[in-house]
């Protein structure tokens, strides 16, 4: 059995709430939502992070984008806005060290820190 959660979602080892897949992307909620949209756009080939993802693939990493904005335009909160983001490393918070957009949504956003 693989270490990688996403993994074991993609190979239903684990349950988790769907929200759109195709044969290169799972779309899942978070399991810990950081907003009323909190969805989870990851492809099922295994990249570390977005920069591996880039340098491998940019049409999948461009699929990823594209996944987000269509559950936004579903879930109603296109207009109103929404957060793309990846964290990358450790010091950013990446805790899966599988690639996955995180979309978050729903309502008005704290400014990130700079
Ligand atoms: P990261 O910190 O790596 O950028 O994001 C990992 C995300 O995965 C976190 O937001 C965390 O809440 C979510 N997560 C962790 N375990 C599970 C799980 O078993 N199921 C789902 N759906 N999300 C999870």
């Amino acid at each position: 059995m693989s270490d990688d959660l996403f993994l074991k979602i993609i190979d239903r080892e684990v349950p988790a709430d769907i929200v759109r897949e195709n044969d290169r992307v799972l779309a899942i909620r978070d399991i810990n939502p950081q907003a009323p949209t909190h969805v989870l756009v990851i492809p099922k080939t295994r990249y570390r992070d977005a920069g591996e993802l880039a340098a491998a693939d940019p049409a999948l990493l461009a699929e990823l984008i594209g996944t987000a904005r269509e559950i936004a335009e579903a879930e109603g909160i296109a207009d109103s806005g929404y957060r793309m983001l990846f964290n990358t490393g450790a010091d950013a918070g990446q805790t899966i060290f599988h690639v996955h957009l995180h979309l978050l949504g729903g309502e008005q956003l704290g400014a990130l820190a700079g």
